[in-house]
């Protein structure tokens, strides 16, 4: 028997069709020759909103219509750190006007500080977060952060923005209990990416089982990240379940469970209707 035959597809979850897919790329080239299929997908393993995320002005003007046309695609909008030179106060005054001018824009996003791969500078990079923050609090929108290996500078900034209990997403989280709980207690909400379906992510498996689900989100951050069993290839919306999955598995609640209460967590969080 080949191995493939053993791997259960997203729809043989039977997950119900209210699933909130928090963040996605959809508007990368990876997707440009079949995204019809790959929503189609998404909406038959129970996926009904999927929240794609764009890094750029630019990007959002060439992709958004596009996008628009699509049911249950909500968006963000945020420079994101690798490209935080672009920032200046014109970028601002776009971005304002596009969250003016487009209701479905739900969130200020990624934005945050990534000393990991240093694409730019750290002092760059935490002006443009701090001019973002800023925007987000004149806006009153809710953040999505972005965090590699700054997690202690990160902290420092929302703190000295006044960010505690504020609405605001620690997206793509990969750190132990000790980092949730500093989260939660300043009020926000935390988003679990595929690596949590890796066996040797122990701490990040430890976290999740404290994490309250009313303040637990999932997301794919696709194309990367691909949850076991299809790590390695391309991710996208529909393989949320293997998140799902894992998550269920680690706190030992049954999958639906996870499934229905992160999405109403994610429903609350970015102000979606009822699937
Ligand atoms: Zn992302």
């Amino acid at each position: 028997m080949s191995s493939k035959k053993n791997i259960p597809l997203p729809e043989t979850f039977a997950l119900p069709h209210v699933g909130v897919e928090t963040h996605a790329h959809l508007d990368f080239p990876d997707f440009a020759e079949d995204l019809d299929q790959v929503l189609e997908r998404a909406g038959n393993a129970g996926v009904a909103w999927i929240g794609n995320i764009f890094l750029s002005v630019e990007a959002y003007q060439a992709h958004q219509s596009r996008l628009s046309a699509r049911q249950n695609i909500f968006f963000t909008l945020g420079i994101h750190p690798h490209e935080a030179s672009t920032v200046n106060s014109g970028v601002l005054a776009d971005m304002n006007g596009l969250f003016v001018g487009d209701a479905n824009l739900r969130a200020l996003g990624e934005i945050g500080l990534d000393l990991y791969w240093n694409r730019s500078p750290a002092d760059v990079q935490i002006r443009a977060f701090r001019d973002q923050l800023a925007l987000a609090r004149e806006r009153d929108l809710p953040v999505v952060l972005h965090c590699r290996q700054a997690e202690q500078e990160t902290l420092a900034i929302l703190q000295d923005m006044d960010f505690t209990d504020r609405p605001l997403l620690w997206h793509c989280f990969g750190g132990g209990p000790d980092l949730a709980e500093e989260i939660l207690v300043r009020g926000w909400h935390i988003s679990i990416p595929g690596p949590v379906t890796f066996p040797k992510n122990t701490a990040l498996h430890e976290a999740v089982t404290r994490i309250p689900l009313s303040r637990m989100v999932l997301e794919t951050d696709c194309p990367f990240l691909t949850p076991v069993p299809f790590r390695g290839k391309r991710n996208e919306p529909a393989y949320l379940c293997y998140t799902a999955e894992a998550v269920a598995n680690l706190r030992g609640e049954p999958i639906r469970q996870v499934w229905e209460s992160c999405a109403n967590t994610a429903r609350e969080f970015f102000s979606l209707p009822p699937a």
